[in-house]
Parts: structure tokens; sequence; C-alpha cells
């Protein structure tokens, strides 16, 4: 059994069942997360013989294999192999101050899933279909490993990797809790964002966790008719039904909320996009986020996904325009590691590693 699948709370009752005092609980937790240990041996607060005993029936590794691919722009892709074999993709993004010299952030784009269920049409992870969901300690050690191997800590995370955050809800929620804990310092939970295509459901459970992480939605449409093409979970909770939710979670949680949107050429870049994009952006505090279309024609895409072009950067600027005339907020993402295929939305494994090789 993996020790990084319990939050603090089951910590202490597992020591509890098992007899070991509960202090114990919270030296382990810290050990864990505050200093940051790589293995059990390491923990010097604990007697040999509970070191001995937690060795030889816990771990708290979780992957068989690690390798990594550097980019041009300093984003580095790892590629984890799971214990079954099955592997998933973490993309590290350092950022710098303007002169170049000065580390600011370094954000993590971690998977929830191998693969996807929901085939939104302009994804590589939704070709692949759901594998199955990933662990507590799989999504945390991602985190921990690469802090490891780079020396170097962690101060972003970006739900935004391969897989449905919102449909792994209990071990993401878990990983949130774990990240959060005051007993550690990791990260406060406005560093952490979950990005999610629309589980309305699940958007109103997150808001009530204790301590919330940001919300960003993947919107990509403004009408139903095209957001129905292109992501079919639109089909379940249109675009009245999300913002609803989106409302609930901003009244809730204080927090405010990112939509992201890819300009697609000629099919939701119009002026009365913008318009309404607009709208959207003055219901609750929020910002729009246009993200490049990225290159997934690897995944032979046919139908609707074959028609999806991107807009030209010099349309997506004067969007970005239009969208502030009209009152909204919006940025435009910086696209890291596109030499690599590891940008936003290409992380998809099995097709991927016909023409691109991991070192
Ligand atoms: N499943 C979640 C999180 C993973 S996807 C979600 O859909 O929000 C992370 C982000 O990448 C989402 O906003 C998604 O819409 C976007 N994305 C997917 N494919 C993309 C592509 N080919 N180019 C640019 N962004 C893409
Ligand atoms: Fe899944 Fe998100 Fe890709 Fe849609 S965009 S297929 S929800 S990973």
């Amino acid at each position: 059994m993996n020790l990084r699948n319990f939050d603090y709370e089951e910590l202490i009752e597992l020591f509890k069942s098992s007899n070991f005092p509960a202090y114990r609980a919270e030296q382990l937790f810290k050990a864990l997360y505050s200093n940051k240990v790589d293995s059990l041996d390491k923990i010097t607060t604990f007697p040999k013989e509970l070191r001995a005993e937690l060795s030889a029936n816990y771990t708290i590794n979780s992957f068989k294999n690690m390798k990594k691919q550097i980019s041009v722009d300093g984003s580095i892709k790892y590629l984890f192999t799971m214990e079954d074999g099955k592997s998933i993709e973490a993309v590290f993004m350092p950022w710098y101050d303007d002169t170049e010299k000065t580390n600011i952030r370094n954000t993590l784009c971690i998977s929830s899933q191998v693969g996807c269920s929901l085939d939104c049409k302009f994804c590589a992870t939704g070709t692949m279909k759901l594998e199955r969901n990933l662990e507590t300690h799989e999504i945390i050690s991602q985190i921990l490993d690469i802090e490891h191997d780079l020396d170097t800590k962690i101060t972003n995370v970006v739900f935004m990797g391969m897989g449905e955050p919102l449909l792994n809800y209990k071990n993401v929620a878990r990983a949130v809790n774990i990240l959060t804990h005051p007993l550690t310092d990791m990260m406060s939970r406005r560093k952490i964002t979950v990005s999610t295509s629309g589980v309305v459901p699940n958007i109103k459970k997150l808001a009530n966790l204790r301590r919330p992480p940001k919300l960003a939605i993947s919107l990509h449409g403004t009408t139903n008719g095209f957001r129905d093409k292109i992501m079919p979970i639109n089909l379940k909770s249109d675009i009245t039904v999300l913002m609803n939710a989106v409302e609930e979670y901003y009244r809730k949680t204080k927090l405010n909320i990112t939509y992201e949107y890819i300009p697609f050429d000629g099919m939701n870049d119009s002026i009365e996009d913008a318009k309404r994009l607009a709208k959207i952006c003055k219901r609750v505090p929020s910002r729009i986020n246009l993200i490049p279309f990225n290159d997934i024609s690897f995944t032979e895409p046919s139908g609707i996904a074959e028609t999806l072009k991107p807009s030209s950067s010099e349309r997506i600027a004067e969007f970005a325009n239009e969208i502030r005339q009209f009152g909204g907020i919006v940025t435009i993402r910086d696209t890291f590691g596109s030499d690599i295929d590891a940008a936003c939305g290409q992380l998809a494994l099995s097709e991927r590693n016909v023409r691109n090789t991991i070192v």
C-alpha cells in the first residue's frame, strides 16, 4: 500500500488501527510533504523498528520509471511508467522575470487520468479513450518526484495534463487536501488550478472542499450549437447550466474563474463571439485565457475535427482586443513545449510515441 494515498485524517485513522500513537501520523505527514523524504528509511524522527515495520508493509514510491525530454524553451516533459505498465505525462514550466535571470515560479501541469473519456474533438488525449483513473499517490508523486529530480520547488500546479480531473473526483480532491494542508508547506489553494470541460455535479462538490482550488473552465464555444459539436459533454450540461455552476463556485469560494478558449479559424472567433465572451466574463470576477490551437494532426482527425484550424496570431490579438472593448478581461496563453509535443492537448502517448522518442 502506498502511504501517499492517505490524506492527514486518513493517516491518523490508519495509525490508530495499527496501534501507533497519533503523533506519529503527524510526524509521517510532515516527513512526506514538508521534508519530502523519498524513502521511509529517511524518516529520522521515527525509531528504527517503526521505520522497518512501515517499510515492510508500505511504500511511498509510485513509478517504475521516469524519462524526460527537454524543450528549447526550458520546459520539460516527463513520462512516468506506473506499476501496471501504463504511462502518463507531466510538463514542467519554469517562469523568469524580465531580466530572464530570476526564476519567479515553476508551474507543473499534471495528469489525473490515463486517457480521457470525454472525446473533445480538438484534444489528442481524447482520442486515447479512458484507460483508468490515477490513484492519489500517482497524482502527488508527479510533483514530488519532479521536485526531487530537478532539486527545485514546484510553486504552482495545474490539472491540465491528461484526463478530466473532475471525473476522478475523489482522488483529485484528496490530492488537493494533501497539497494544501496547513501542516505542509507545499502550496496554497490559490496556486492550484483544476481545469474542467464542465462536469457540473463535481464543480459543485469541489466548491464544498475545506480548501477549494482555483477553477478553470474549458469553454471553447459561446453557443450550444458549436460547443455541442466539439465537446460532447455540452449535450449533458449546456452553457447555461455550466455558467450557473460557475457562479455558485465563485459565490462559495471567492476565487476568480478562468475560461480557456481556443479560437478556431472562422468557427468561434467572430465579433459576436467576442461580445458573448465579454458578457460571460462579466458574470463573476474572471478572465478569458485564449489558447492557440496546438497541432494534433498526428491523431489523424476526421469529421468535424478535421475542419478545426487555428485562428492566425493576428486574428487572436484582434479577437482579444474586441473582447476587451466589450469589457472582458483577456490574456493570451504562452505556449510551452510545442517542439516536444508537450503543449496543451498534445499529451497522448500511444499515438505520439510513433514519431517522438523520449530520452
Ligand atoms: N480535461 C480538462 C483538463 C485537461 S485539458 C479540461 O478539458 O479542461 C487542458 C486544457 O487544454 C483544456 O483547456 C483543453 O481544452 C485544452 N486543449 C485540449 N486540446 C488542445 C489543443 N489541441 N490545443 C490547445 N489547447 C487544447
Ligand atoms: Fe478530456 Fe480535457 Fe481533452 Fe476534453 S480537453 S478530451 S476533457 S482531456
